[in-house]
């Protein structure tokens, strides 16, 4: 049933919202993020119909991939430059001003904490401070590189008014030259720039305004918080900061308040609390006295907490990015809040500053960033009777979307409840909210009337009409268990921890995931020593593609666990077991009464017609995305097939 945003108390998003005499159809924004669509460094087919997607569910402001000012930025392979950029804003504009929202481009140059791998150039910055996480040191930036940087600034502003967007946003965010100029830990200039950091940014965002004109919007995302109080920019100075850059501006329109720099994870995972930007963002806005809208931003990804945000006075505006990339109908769905297909924070396919150059996705739906390749789930198919054994995500996925298509479906489901691996993932520390992914899957399969049995088994014959989605199994162990040594697999464990006796535990984990990390977590909560081992170098080394590579070392040393690296398991003994070193072959005994395997597992074997098609851990056990993305392929494919029975 739908209601009205009255009755659910989010009406505050969907209030409509004035910038530069422009209507914004809600308050909600979608960030600037990278995205890896472009075509080059131009905006590509890709970027239009990703952003018109969200605008098309109701998203009041887009702001796009932010675009370098200057040649001399080229951070990674695709990141637009605005030079080349024109025609796709204006495309992105025509697709999405159509839908009600706004379309503001986002201007910047990434100075020291780019790379010179692409543009062959040495990095601009303020002062020769290397880079925290390249380690390249840049060259301090001459009076003439200054003014190319600022006549680029106006270049690209020229452009952008030249498309029609409806603004530009200047960045001065985590990732962003301009904050570096701003902040005591990279700009030790002794010249003007230096005597008052704000100076440049002052300057550039005059030539800016002086550019679009009063008619067009003027946004400005700042970190007020770069989580290095000894040098760094503080919550205590960044309302005197903010109030002093709107004041000066002439009027700039809208401040996004974000947190982060070169030192600090700009995009948080669920080990985050969402909103952590609440109060740092109500001082700016107290600050700023009504001169500017103000942006909350800050892994605020559920509706309750951004319209809260909203009536509170917290801010005006809501960005929600990682909650349109799961949901591009976020706003549409206000009314019914529950079909709003939720962001579990755990930055797995959304984060893509990544070696491997992947596009922008989401595990909850693949079909984000894919838009122009990926045919929708929704639409119709000749009606059929439909089976899908399995109720994990692959299974759940597959009978949600052939439900949508208007299918007669049944679910079968061998445990007493729904959601497959998911029950196990959301069970590890900082992911409990995979769960609420589980259940808006077994949620919409319920609501579209798929028939669901669980703790059913069924005997699959010569059926058709089948998608077979029944999981995965342990895999097999590389290493000798001798008598009397106690080893649990790590799903059965998380099911029910209650089989850990006591002593201490061992984690042997060769995938390098969160499950690894997160179980040594939990078992040291539980008061056990605990060791990981690990043939890497880093324990924990898939963490790093979705930022909680750094967090999570830091939480096994607060637990107290040992980490065990470059270790290779070679026997489990009743008491302890034996690693050799990757290295040297050393051997070495590490304490031990139980050893927990987190090791790659391998599709549970079982008979299917041939006829059937596979998704998921079925096919090769992996993460979450691949089982939904599978799932909703499956299902597309039997939708499409002709009914002969
Ligand atoms: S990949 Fe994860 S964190 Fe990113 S948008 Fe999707 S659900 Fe959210």
């Amino acid at each position: 049933m739908t209601h009205s945003t009255q009755d659910t108390g989010l009406r505050p998003l969907t209030l409509p919202l004035r910038l530069a005499g422009r209507r914004a159809a809600s308050r909600t924004l979608f960030g600037p993020h990278v995205t890896n669509l472009g075509t080059g460094r131009a905006i590509g087919e890709a970027h239009v119909a990703y952003y018109e997607r969200r605008a098309e569910g109701g998203c009041g402001v887009i702001v796009t991939e932010t675009a370098s000012v200057h040649e001399s930025d080229w951070p990674y392979e695709r990141a637009p430059l605005a030079a080349e950029c024109g025609p796709g804003w204006t495309a992105i504009t025509r697709a999405c001003r159509p839908h009600g929202a706004l379309v503001v481009a986002s201007i910047g140059h990434t100075g020291s904490q780019g790379t010179s791998a692409y543009s062959q150039q040495a990095l601009w910055a303020p002062s020769r401070v290397p880079d925290v996480a390249s380690r390249e040191l840049p060259m301090e930036m001459e009076a003439a590189h200054i003014r190319a940087l600022i006549d680029g600034f106006d270049e690209a502003a020229r452009i952008a008014v030249e498309s029609d967007v409806d603004g530009v946003e200047v960045d001065a965010g985590q990732y962003a030259l301009l904050r570096q100029f701003l902040s005591g830990l990279t700009n030790q200039r002794n010249d003007a720039y230096g005597t008052d950091r704000t100076a440049l940014l002052r300057e550039v965002l005059s030539s800016v305004r002086k550019r679009i004109g009063e008619g067009r919007v003027l946004g400005l995302r700042l970190s007020c918080d770069e989580l290095a109080p000894w040098a760094g920019i503080t919550p205590e100075q960044a309302p005197g900061i903010a109030a002093r850059l709107v004041g000066d501006s002439g009027n700039i329109d809208y401040l996004t308040v974000v947190r982060g720099s070169a030192l600090a994870t700009a995009r948080p995972d669920s080990h985050t609390e969402p909103g952590f930007n609440i109060g740092l963002c109500r001082d700016v806005r107290e600050a700023v006295s009504g001169a500017a809208a103000v942006v909350l931003q800050g892994s605020v990804v559920d509706p309750e907490q951004a319209a809260s945000a909203i009536a509170d006075g917290v801010a005006d505006l809501v960005e929600l990015t990682r909650a349109h990339i799961a949901d591009a109908d976020f706003v549409a769905k206000l009314g019914s809040p529950e079909r709003i297909r939720p962001c579990t924070l755990t930055n797995q396919k959304c984060g893509v500053r990544d070696v491997r150059n992947p596009v922008v996705s989401c595990i909850g739906d693949p079909r984000s960033g894919h838009e122009t390749g990926d045919p929708p789930s929704e639409g119709t198919d000749p009606p059929r009777r439909a089976l899908v054994v399995g109720g994990g995500p692959a299974g759940l996925e597959a009978a949600r979307v052939l439900a949508l298509r208007g299918h007669d479906v049944r679910l079968v489901e061998r445990e007493a409840e729904l959601g497959g691996m998911l029950n196990v993932a959301a069970r590890i520390p900082g992911r409990a909210r995979l769960g609420a992914l589980r259940d808006w899957l077994a949620g919409e399969v319920i609501r579209l009337g798929v028939e669901v049995s669980t703790s059913t088994e069924v005997d699959l014959g010569d059926k058709t009409g089948v998608i077979v989605a029944t999981g995965s199994v342990a895999g097999p162990r590389n290493y000798l268990v001798h008598d009397g040594a106690v080893v649990l697999d790590v799903v059965g464990l998380l099911r029910d921890p209650r089989g850990l006796g006591p002593g201490p535990v061992v984690v042997h984990d060769p995938v390098g995931d969160a499950v690894g990390v997160g179980v040594a977590e939990l078992v040291a909560a539980r008061g056990h020593a605990a060791t990981i081992i690990s043939q890497d170098l880093v324990i924990g080394t898939r963490l790093a593609p979705t930022g909680d590579l750094a967090d999570a070392t830091a939480r096994l040393r607060r637990a107290g666990v040992t980490l065990a690296k470059r270790s290779v398991l070679r026997e489990v003994f009743a008491g302890h077991v034996v690693v050799t070193d990757a290295y040297t072959g050393t051997a070495t005994d590490i304490p031990c009464s139980t050893l927990i395997h987190c090791g790659h597992r391998l599709p549970r074997p079982g008979a299917f017609p041939s006829s059937a098609l596979l998704a998921g851990d079925r096919v090769a056990p992996r993460t979450v995305h691949e089982a939904i993305l599978e799932g909703r392929r499956a299902a597309l494919e039997l939708g499409a097939r002709t009914v002969t029975a």
